[in-house]
């Protein structure tokens, strides 16, 4: 692969280790004669490899890469060619690359693993924004900005449509094992081909092994070829969120796959609370917001808006990085979680009397509901989960009785003609809701609060965060 290019001579540039090889190309760390003595990675990528278009398709290509900047991007600084090769001069990565990193740790924690997944994800929007497809996403074509405070770099994009997955001896190039199904398959594929590659990579970081993992060439083939529904291991312990994420996106119909759109607003993606510079400002904002309702005596507003500012605290911790600032947030924080605390027990007992009311309203459409034994079944749910958090149980069990039971109402209520039961129904449907949504508020503030604690005990959590800023 690339042979041409040991060891490569550019005029300004002193070439020295080599960095890897990867599908189509060898890279050396390099520094630039004049000025600076600035290090890059340079990559030389051999014309022979090209097959698909043509240099002058490629080199327009790479002028446009020129011009993409995000922070979880390598950045591609410059190109230069001769007869046998085509250099990319880039931002050098310290850290590694993410299979190194896992193999290194075996598997990562959930939430490490999902802040690597939001770095990886708002480099796809980036790139998605601009219709530019990665194609080869494993990996290995995932570098870590530096060891000691690892940001990912997304390297190695927008070349793949210029070399296809086979070659002329129809042999296939790169790993089946991140390749979607309909890639191997030789069938059509298009961009989605991405977010199954997103699925194995998200697979592998939590569970130390890409779920196509085989002893054989055969098994694995056998395996990407079947139909079969893809599983997550025996015993795989991952939080609701992250295993609809990793089902959705290991689909194997790309029809059927989740599209980008719901990668990126998926509740375990979530970009919108990625840590970044505006995560103090929209936490502060909401802060703001509670000090007003809770002065004006609104205590379930108060508390609902603390909880939200929570989630945007979180992340603005992971984001500093100077350690004054972040015991200054950490202290504010505290605080905020006491005054919802507090907000917490008063609502309670304002609840206590709402129950009561639910309570009634509930039994008599009960009674009213005997010629129809689902909807009965459905209320029982809601009763269920009522008295599990009456009794002070807010866990995730409670609010999967809500939940369950009210994905039965609404079909129920859709298929409810005009009239008094359907009025009652309706008022049920909503109360309900609004529990669940208590009860959803008070998991989540209580997991930003675990988040916040464990970053105490765990440094690295601390560290993988991303505070570069757009250049
Ligand atoms: P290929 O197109 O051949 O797959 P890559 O761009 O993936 O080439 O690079 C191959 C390997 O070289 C990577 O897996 C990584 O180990 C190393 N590498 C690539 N780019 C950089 C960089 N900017 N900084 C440090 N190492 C790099
Ligand atoms: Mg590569």
């Amino acid at each position: 692969m690339a042979a041409g290019c040991s060891p490569p001579k550019l005029e300004d540039f002193i070439l020295t280790e080599r960095l890897g090889s990867g599908t189509y190309a060898t890279v050396y760390k390099a520094y630039r004669k004049v000025n600076s003595r600035e290090v890059v990675a340079i990559k030389c990528v051999s014309k022979k490899t090209l097959n698909k278009a043509s240099v002058e398709n490629l080199l327009t290509e790479i002028e446009i890469l020129k011009t993409v900047r995000h922070p979880h991007i390598v950045q591609l600084k410059d190109f230069q060619w001769d007869n046998g090769n085509i250099y990319l001069i880039m931002e050098f990565c310290a850290g590694g690359d993410l299979s190194h990193f896992i193999r290194g740790r075996r598997m990562l924690p959930e939430h490490v693993a999902r802040r690597f997944l939001q770095q990886l994800a708002s480099a796809l929007q980036y790139l998605h924004q601009r219709n530019i497809s990665h194609l080869d996403l494993k990996p290995q074509n995932i570098l870590l900005s530096s060891s000691t405070v690892p940001h990912l770099k997304l390297a190695d994009f927008g070349f793949a449509q210029y070399m296809s997955p086979w070659d002329e001896k129809h042999v296939l190039r790169g790993s089946p094992l991140y390749m979607a199904p309909e890639m191997v398959c030789r069938q059509q594929y298009d961009a989605r081909v991405d977010l199954w590659s997103v699925g194995v990579i998200l697979y592998e970081a939590l569970f130390g092994r890409p779920p196509f993992a085989s002893k054989s060439f055969t098994v694995l083939e056998e395996k990407i070829r079947s139909n079969k529904a893809i599983e997550l291991p025996p015993g795989a312990r991952v939080s609701g969120d992250c295993r609809d994420l990793l089902l959705r996106l290991l689909e194997r119909d790309p029809e059927q796959r989740m599209t980008f759109e719901e990668f990126f607003t998926h509740p375990f993606v979530d970009l919108n609370h990625m840590p970044s510079a505006e995560s103090l400002e929209k936490a502060t904002a909401l802060v703001v917001e509670a000090v007003k309702k809770d002065q004006l005596g609104d205590f379930s507003s108060a508390l609902s808006l603390y909880c939200k500012s929570l989630e945007y605290f979180v992340p603005a911790l992971h984001y500093e990085s100077d350690g004054r600032r972040k015991r200054a947030i950490r202290s504010k924080v505290a605080q905020y979680v006491s005054r919802a605390e507090e907000l917490k027990a008063l609502v309670a007992v304002s609840n206590r009397a709402n129950f009561e009311q639910a309570k009634s309203a509930r039994d008599l459409l009960k009674e009213m509901s005997c010629d129809k034994p689902r909807l009965l079944a459905a209320l029982e749910i809601a009763s269920a989960a009522v008295a599990k958090e009456e009794e002070g149980d807010d866990s995730m069990e409670t609010l999967d009785l809500y939940q369950q039971s009210l994905g039965e109402l609404l079909l129920m209520l859709a298929a409810e003609p005009q009239g008094r039961r359907r009025v009652i129904l309706h008022t049920e449907i909503k109360n309900l809701m609004s529990r669940a949504e208590y009860l959803k508020e008070q998991l989540k503030m209580r997991e930003s609060q675990n988040e916040a604690a464990s970053m105490d005990q765990d440094p690295f959590s601390d560290s993988v965060k991303s505070n570069c800023s757009l250049q």
